[in-house]
């Protein structure tokens, strides 16, 4: 760390959760935060908009019998609440991942499956330390359950027979991993994060082994990311638009994680545009409730300022052309152009290459469009568009401007179908792909593409 930047604060680490469907993200989520909420203190874990804040003394106390050394000095952990890869690969911070660490779901009956292979592209190309939670161990034949325990204790407690079945799993997914070029081992094995990933057995159900996953992130957390964690408490605030959504009284709105500084009500903003960055002011920053108070009152609550890390809805004027996974700044001291060609500079980053004849492309998110991007160009698929929204009549007019008639079509992902373009699509010679998949996409593209040219022969 540098001379000048000792009086930053380290920050809460921000981690995401990915993995194939079904393999339990969702609950694993929901496991850490519910566990959490009871080992805190009354008041002590923070909703926060599109992410739970868990401080380090619950962590501790979550991790029990793991001792999590004294000397740790990060604040806890910031888990995204939005599960799956592709909301990871939305969450960008100039130009790398939105999220410090992450965690990698894989069912360990199920091993590695289609969308496990995506996550650990994107993990690998981002660059983003990992565990992996090897989950659904309680599905084991012969499992004994020890709720809540630590995974060594609680194997211990397991028949020869029903240990046998979850080593042979797990030895599978460490064999997967190898594969995709990681070393890995058991976690209790790790003695460098560096080289090794640490597969930790869990049971999102019955929280057999959540404790050393938790102590495992902390470990991670605290080993790589330190000078990444220092920021200056006080400056700037910037974001990342995790979604735009319209909200009652307050207009189209955008919930942020706020990874460095601090973003206060009536600061100036710049926010990615679908056009042009938008420059606004901040009308409102909301919290959750607290979830009594959610049936009968206002869903918010204004709070004056936010510091990183957290997760927010800002409410501004003029962000209905807001983009999910763009930047936002806090313009404060700097001038405004510089906040501007920031905000540019981030979203040329991920400026697709287009030619004049190719497909059409929407997506919900930029990181969405830019991984649908990289993997046509993988399928040597041509783009002539693409574009963060839902499938506009104006995409299906410019679908059929294509030369080639395999090029008339519109590839959608994540996004839907505005009811004035489906009536378009009917009369129009545009063949229309949705997937919320991007590989079953672009396989459903190319077969396309296949019968017609076998049909032609
Ligand atoms: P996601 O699609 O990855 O978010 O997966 P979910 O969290 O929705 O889980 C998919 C299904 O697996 C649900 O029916 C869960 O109850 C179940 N499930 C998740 N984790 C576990 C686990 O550790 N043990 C058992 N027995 N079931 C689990």
């Amino acid at each position: 760390m540098t001379e000048d930047t000792h009086t930053d604060t380290l920050r809460t680490p921000i981690v995401a959760v990915l993995g194939h469907v079904d393999h339990g993200k969702t609950s694993l989520l929901d496991e850490i935060r519910g566990s959490a909420v009871s080992e805190a203190e009354a008041g002590a874990i923070t909703q926060h908009i599109g992410a739970t804040d868990i401080p380090l003394d619950t962590i501790s106390r979550m991790a029990g019998e793991l001792v999590i050394p004294d000397d740790f000095d990060l604040p806890g952990l910031l888990f995204i609440d939005t599960p799956g890869h592709h909301s990871f690969s939305t969450l960008r911070a100039r130009g790398g991942a939105l999220a410090d660490i992450a965690v990698l779901v894989v069912d360990v009956n199920d091993g590695f499956q289609p969308q496990t292979e995506e996550a650990i592209d994107i993990l690998r190309r981002t660059g983003t330390p990992f565990v992996v939670a090897a989950n659904k161990i309680d599905t084991t034949p012969g499992w004994n359950p020890q709720e809540g325990e630590p995974i060594q204790r609680s194997m211990e407690a397991q028949s020869e027979r029903a240990m046998s079945m979850l080593n042979e799993n797990l030895y599978e997914i460490i064999g997967q991993l190898s594969d995709a070029g990681f070393s890995a081992d058991l976690y209790w094995r790790v003695q460098d994060f560096q080289k090794n990933i640490g597969v930790v057995p869990v049971s999102a159900i019955t929280a057999e082994g959540v404790p050393d996953l938790l102590a495992v992130l902390m470990g991670l957390s605290q080993r790589f990311m330190k000078e990444e964690m220092a920021i200056d408490v006080n400056g700037p605030g910037e974001g990342t638009v995790l979604e735009v959504k319209d909200e009652r009284g307050f207009g189209a709105t955008v919930d942020t994680v706020v990874y460095d500084g601090v973003i206060e009500n009536g600061d100036e903003i710049v926010v990615g545009g679908q056009e042009e960055p938008i420059v606004t002011e901040v009308r409102a920053l909301l919290q959750p409730r607290p979830l009594a108070e959610i049936r009968t009152e206002k869903q918010f609550e204004k709070v004056a300022s936010v510091g990183a890390a957290a997760g927010v809805k800002i409410a501004a004027p003029d962000l209905d052309d807001a983009m999910a996974g763009a930047p936002v700044r806090v313009v404060r001291d700097k001038p405004l152009d510089d906040a501007i060609a920031e905000v540019k500079a981030e979203l040329a980053e991920i400026e697709v290459d287009t030619a004049e004849d190719g497909v059409v492309v929407k997506a919900d998110t930029l990181g969405s469009l830019e991984a649908m991007a990289n993997a046509l160009r993988e399928a040597e698929v041509p783009i002539m568009r693409a574009e963060v929204g839902d499938v506009a009549p104006r995409d299906i007019a410019i679908t059929e401007t294509a030369n080639q008639e395999e090029h008339k079509a519109l590839l959608a992902f994540n996004v839907d179908i505005l009811p004035n373009a489906e009536t378009e699509l009917e009369s129009a010679d545009v063949k229309l792909f949705t997937n919320d998949v991007i590989y079953q996409l672009i396989e459903d593209y190319e077969t396309y593409v296949e019968e017609r040219q076998r049909a032609q022969q």
